[in-house]
């Protein structure tokens, strides 16, 4: 059995303005040049998600939202709902980021609104779970990402594609990554986790990392156990580093 493709996915976060769309260029002509072995999305701000979806059809480049809204449309003003997405040319999304979390308060059961929400309009959701530095130290890292886990994932993504993301908070945008040891224990409580909520369906689920992945870790890291892929913030940012991660899949 051939092992599934790893998921290497940028998150621009709120970066980028027309220009930036050259970068993903970029990736796209070196993919075309030389496929990877990895599925490559970018996860962009809802203002580029069109005109990236425009400028990376026919290649290798996966649009993504970071967000979306649990209606379908409605007086939510500032809000952009799946549909809106989807029809702005995304496949995929990311929820639940830490970043929307500890800013915006959102739950376990709101991520899992919007990953049906994602669902129903057809996208691939990247939920996303992790820890704060007190929470490990407290020794509660396990027992956290698995509850986030378990209640962030609606009984449908039994049925569609999606992919979970352990992304440590101490970890994103610090410069700082776990050990090894770490990454492999989280993941592989994630994997029981997943099969606890989803049954079988668990077993295939992609579990990327993510938090300060960059092409002098990359390797390590997406050879670690149970690592099927990686979220990567800033250094999605320039063609040169974001294709230095994704080389590290092949
Ligand atoms: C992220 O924003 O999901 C992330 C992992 O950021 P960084 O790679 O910059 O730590």
């Amino acid at each position: 059995m051939t092992a599934p493709r790893p998921l290497i996915a940028g998150n621009w976060k709120m970066f980028g303005l027309g220009s930036a769309v050259q970068e993903a260029r970029k990736v796209a002509e070196d993919l075309a040049a030389r496929p990877a072995r990895g599925r490559v999305a970018i996860c962009a701000p809802a203002t580029l998600v069109e005109r990236l979806a425009r400028a990376m059809a026919g290649t290798d480049v996966i649009v993504g939202g970071q967000d979306n809204h649990t209606e379908v449309s409605g007086a939510f003003t500032g809000d952009v709902s799946a549909e809106m997405l989807a029809d702005a040319g995304a496949r995929m999304v990311i929820l639940a980021h830490s970043e929307r979390r500890s800013y915006y308060g959102e739950t376990d059961s709101l991520a899992a609104a919007k990953a049906k929400a994602a669902l129903r309009a057809g996208l691939e959701p990247i939920v996303c779970v992790g820890e704060t530095l007190d929470e490990r130290k407290a020794g509660r890292t396990l027992e956290v990402i698995c509850r986030q886990t378990k209640a962030s994932l609606p009984p449908e993504l039994a049925h569609s594609p999606f992919a979970l993301a352990y992304e440590p908070v101490w970890a994103i945008g610090t410069g700082l990554t776990p050990t090894t040891e770490q990454i492999e224990e989280a993941h592989v409580a994630l994997r029981h986790a997943l099969i606890e909520a989803l049954g079988a369906a668990g077993a295939g689920v992609p579990i990327l990392y993510g938090g300060s992945v960059k092409p002098a870790n990359a390797v390590d890291i997406l050879k670690a156990k149970e690592v099927g892929g990686a979220l990567v913030g800033g250094a999605s940012l320039k063609a040169e580093d974001f294709l230095a991660i994704i080389r590290a899949a092949d």
